[in-house]
């Protein structure tokens, strides 16, 4: 990037966090700059202010930053993930990745982290479920893979050099480091942030707010949202380790692991060659001593045998808790990632939902900050992301009480179901370690009614013949719907196209032709194997209606009266 041509901080972006043979991980450090409420001493009023720099409020900056939306992010930290712990998240999904490619790190992430497919699942020494992602319909239209595990800091600290990147081409999403909200207020006028900083406080006012301050965010306590939760009292100690002879690529996980007195044991390899292994710990344990090196290599010991060798990266303890909000947003106030639900780790659905409420948001603010949409299309954000909280909400818990069954019930089901899988193989889809994250549907929003789920980054090919991306499409739309139709127009259809198109400065129409067939509208691509007209469900329909979110909207035949109301639902202007 050229740093001269950013009004924000000039910060050199290193990859301090590269991993260190025999020191483990750095993670880099950005520098405070003081900002112009600071230096000119006025109240800047700014269209969207992001609170919380994790992976949810930089892929929502992001997001912004690449449809050029103006942005302050404020962040109480000066580097990415925890300072002191190796790793949180470690799974990203398909969807994910999606998003990452069009956002344009895909490449960075896919280059350092471990793609994988296969899982198994072992009660004591028996494999009592397995899977490969691969083999499933679902997944393999897509140009991402099924699933890649990579450190979750790696990909904050990609976002954030994108985000430098995207601001040297166009000046928007201002990171202010080390700036820690303390007291917000909000009126139908206005909302106003104070923020403490190294060097004194200030307070800026926004359009619109969006917390995405993490679990322990202070917004549910200042705008009185409503919770439903609860703790549970499962706790867990992470082991991060090398290895000197690496175990096989693939999901390794023990409901009953012989070698941690049958209790639940996870093992997945991320980047770097470093594994992450999960143990799930005795109620009554003391966790310092459960993540003591010494005890935590005994461990290891009874796991791979006598004469393992490994070296610690980290090694630390986590518990977790269950929690939904009822309204995803309070006034001017958005939640987003955990402020909006906390999740068990189990299915890797806290930072992958995070990340896929980033992307919902990131349009519809865009839309409406540019008075391209009206300010009612912000109320699907909340119909659709917290049908997705709800469920994510759902499936977690349904997890959490298999491996920590506390009620009677719940401990004679996981016997019985543990005996059963043992034998017959119809009883091993009931076991649950963890329902692996999904892109959600959207069944209650309004607009997206006969769409709502989710199109795969399939494979076109460009009118001059080069081989393209529905992601590609997606780019080219910047920000507005992409309407596919699929297949030969006549004349009256293409006029009308057209004028629907003129008319609405949210929609890009795209013609989408099979090989030999001639395009009538100006812009066309090629579907060769038809995998286009796949994703979007409209293998027997003649129009999809695809967001920028690739959420589908709606599908059709007619180009007439069903089409426009579709437009109109999903820019909330009907
Ligand atoms: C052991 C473990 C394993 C996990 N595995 C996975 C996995 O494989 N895949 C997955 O998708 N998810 C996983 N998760 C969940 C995932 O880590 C979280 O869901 C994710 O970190 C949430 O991201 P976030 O950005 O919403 O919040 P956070 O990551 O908590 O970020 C919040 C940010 O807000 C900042 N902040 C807080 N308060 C303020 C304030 N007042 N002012 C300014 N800034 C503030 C913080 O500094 C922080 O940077 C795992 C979690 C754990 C604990």
């Amino acid at each position: 990037m050229n740093p001269s041509s950013s009004p924000f901080a000039e910060v050199a972006y290193t990859n301090g966090y590269e991993f260190t043979e025999g020191s483990g991980y750095a993670l880099p450090e950005y520098p405070f700059v003081a900002p112009p409420e600071l230096t000119e001493g006025r109240i800047g009023r700014h269209p969207v202010v992001i609170v919380g720099g994790g992976i949810t409020g930089l892929t929502l900056a992001c997001g912004l930053a690449k449809l050029g939306v103006a942005a302050v992010l404020l962040d109480e930290d000066n580097t990415v993930g925890v300072k002191g712990a190796s790793s949180r998240g470690i799974c990203y999904t398909q969807k994910s990745l999606e998003i990452f490619q069009r956002y344009g790190i895909f490449e960075r992430i896919a280059a350092k982290g471990i793609e994988w497919s296969v899982g198994r699942t072992f009660a004591g020494h028996d494999e009592v479920f397995s899977f490969d992602l691969k083999g499933q319909s679902s997944f393999n239209l897509s140009r991402q893979p099924a699933f890649v595990n990579i450190q979750q800091f790696y990909i904050e600290g990609y976002l954030v050099e994108r985000i430098a990147e995207l601001n040297a081409q166009k000046p928007c999403v201002d990171l202010r480091w080390s700036s820690r909200v303390v007291a917000f207020e909000q009126n139908a006028q206005r909302a106003l942030l104070t923020v403490q900083t190294p060097q004194g406080n200030y307070q800026i006012e926004a359009e619109h707010v969006v917390d995405a301050s993490g679990s322990h965010t202070p917004f549910h306590a200042w705008v009185g949202v409503e919770l439903d939760g609860r703790r549970g009292d499962d706790r867990w100690c992470i082991a991060d380790v090398k290895f000197k002879d690496t175990p096989p690529t693939e999901r390794h996980t023990w409901i009953e692991a012989p070698f941690n007195e049958n209790r639940a044991v996870w093992q997945h390899l991320m980047g770097d060659q470093v594994w992450r292994i999960d143990y799930q710990m005795a109620p009554n344990a003391d966790p310092a001593y459960v993540s003591r090196e010494d005890v935590v290599r005994e461990r290891l010991k009874r796991q791979f045998g006598e004469q393992v060798q490994c070296d610690m990266v980290w090694v630390g303890p986590y518990a977790y808790r269950s929690q939904c909000v009822r309204q995803m947003r309070v006034g001017r106030v958005f939640f987003m990632g955990d402020t909006a639900k906390v999740v068990s780790p189990f299915g890797a659905r806290g930072g992958n939902t995070g990340i896929a409420d980033a992307d919902n948001l990131a349009w519809k603010l865009a839309a409406v900050v540019r008075t391209q949409a009206p300010a009612a299309l912000l109320q699907s954000y909340h119909d659709e992301r917290l049908e997705a909280a709800q469920r994510n909400v759902q499936v977690t818990n349904r997890t959490s009480r298999f491996l920590r069954p506390v009620e009677p019930v719940a401990q004679v089901f996981r016997r019985a179901t543990l005996d059963l899988a043992r034998r017959h193989r119809f009883a091993r889809n009931l076991v649950n370690t963890g329902r692996m994250a999904e892109a959600n549907t959207y069944s209650r929003s309004p607009a997206c009614a006969g769409g709502g789920v989710s199109v795969q980054n399939v494979v076109l090919r460009w009118a001059n013949g080069q081989a393209g991306q529905l992601n590609d499409l997606i780019d080219w739309a910047d920000g507005a719907l992409l309407l596919c139709v699929f297949g030969p127009l006549s004349a009256g259809e293409v006029t009308r196209l057209h004028q629907l198109a003129s008319q609405t400065p949210l929609l890009r129409l795209v013609q989408v032709v099979g090989p030999g067939q001639t395009p009538q509208a100006v812009e066309h691509v090629i579907d060769e194997r038809g995998h286009v007209r796949q994703a979007c469900r409209a293998m027997d329909r003649r129009w999809a209606l695809v967001r920028p979110d690739a959420y589908l909207a709606a599908t059709g035949h007619g180009m007439d009266g069903h089409l426009v109301g579709a437009v109109a639902r999903a820019l909330a202007m009907a």
